[in-house]
C-alpha cells in the first residue's frame, strides 16, 4: 500500500488518544526504507518520482525494508513497549497493521513482505496494491475509518463543550 494510505489507516484505526504516533507508526516501515532512500536521492540530485527500479535500490534499503516489515519484530516491539510503558502501545499497533496490509498486496516481483523476517524469508505472492481491484476498496476503507475517527473526535469535543 502507499505510505499515505498507511498513515491514514493508522490514524483511523489506532489514533484515538495519540493520533500523531498512530500516523507515524503507520508510515514508519516505508519511511525508514523507501523514504530514507528517496531523501538520499533528493540530496544527491538524482531523485526521480515513482517506483525505483530494483537494480538501483541499495542493500541497506532492502534490509531496512525487511526489518521494518517483519510482523515478528513489530509485535515483539509493541509487546515490549506495552510491558514497559503501556500508554503508547495501542497507537503503535499501526505498525503491525501496516505489515498486515502489505502481506496480501505486494507481489513477489517487488518487495514481497517477509513477515517472519529474520527467522524466515517466507512471503505471500499477492495482488499489487496499485491495481484498481485493491486501490479503490483501499480508498473506501481509508475514507470510512478516517471519517469515523473525525466524527468521534467531533463528538468528544461537543461533549467537552456542553
Ligand atoms: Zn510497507
Amino acid at each position: 500500500m502507499d505510505v499515505f494510505s498507511h498513515t491514514l489507516w493508522g490514524y483511523g484505526l489506532f489514533g484515538q488518544k495519540r493520533p500523531w504516533l498512530a500516523m507515524a507508526m503507520g508510515a514508519m516501515p516505508d519511511m525508514i526504507s523507501f523514504g530514507a532512500f528517496a531523501l538520499l536521492r533528493l540530496v544527491n540530485g538524482d531523485y526521480v518520482p515513482g517506483k525505483p527500479d530494483l537494480e538501483i535500490i541499495p542493500a541497506w534499503c532492502i534490509v531496512l525494508y525487511d526489518l521494518s516489515h517483519s510482523l515478528l519484530i513489530s509485535l515483539l516491539v509493541v509487546a515490549l513497549v506495552h510491558r514497559l510503558w503501556p500508554g503508547p502501545a495501542f497507537a503503535m499497533l499501526a505498525w503491525p497493521f501496516h505489515i498486515m496490509l502489505d502481506i496480501p498486496f505486494h507481489t513477489r516481483h517487488y518487495f514481497p513482505t517477509k513477515f517472519l523476517y529474520p527467522l524466515n524469508d517466507i512471503f505471500y505472492d499477492g495482488i499489487a496494491w496499485s491495481r484498481p481491484l485493491v486501490w479503490l476498496p483501499n480508498i473506501a476503507g481509508v475514507l470510512l475509518v478516517v471519517g469515523h475517527r473525525l466524527w468521534r473526535r467531533r463528538q468528544a469535543a461537543n461533549r467537552a463543550a456542553a
